[in-house]
């Protein structure tokens, strides 16, 4: 046992109540009550943006490079990888960017890493970006700028 209080209300200076901070055990057994409630925390579907497949067969039509097509891509953060981008069912990579100058962007669907590759006259550098899940500015007790201490 903690010595946490299952509920904690939490004034500000004017004994305005601005929150209630819950024990985890009771959050434990309420937040399915509660999610649903919070509209920060509602699942916001995010419109899948389309590929730029046009892009990239633009890139495929200027290919200069010293190497035919490439469509392999290998996530380098889970490993995820196929010989082929476009054939997998469901998408393993989904493009995201393709420019002239050689720069193909793939996202994983696995893990959301970005997945640069770099083409060059005669080589293709490959890079990850693991993504990073933005934080939360809600996750902060401060409210109206002023920290909230639980005394
Ligand atoms: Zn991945």
């Amino acid at each position: 046992m903690s010595d946490t209080p299952a509920v904690l209300y939490l004034f500000d200076e004017s004994e305005t109540l601005r929150g209630v901070q819950l024990s985890a055990e009771v959050w434990a057994k309420v937040e399915h009550l509660v999610r649903p409630h919070l509209p920060s925390s509602a699942p916001v579907a995010e419109p899948e943006q389309p590929e730029p497949l046009a892009d990239w067969e633009t890139l495929t039509q200027y290919w200069d490079f010293r190497y035919p097509h490439d469509y392999d891509v290998t996530c380098g953060a889970c490993g995820q990888s196929t010989r082929d981008w476009r054939e997998d069912e469901p998408r393993k990579f989904r493009l995201r960017g393709a420019t002239l100058g050689g720069l193909v962007t793939f996202q994983c669907m696995d893990c959301k890493a970005r997945i640069l590759k770099r083409h060059f006259k005669d080589q293709i550098k490959t890079e990850t970006q693991p993504f990073h899940e933005k934080k939360d500015p809600r996750l902060n007790a401060v409210y109206d700028g002023n920290r909230q201490y639980f005394t």
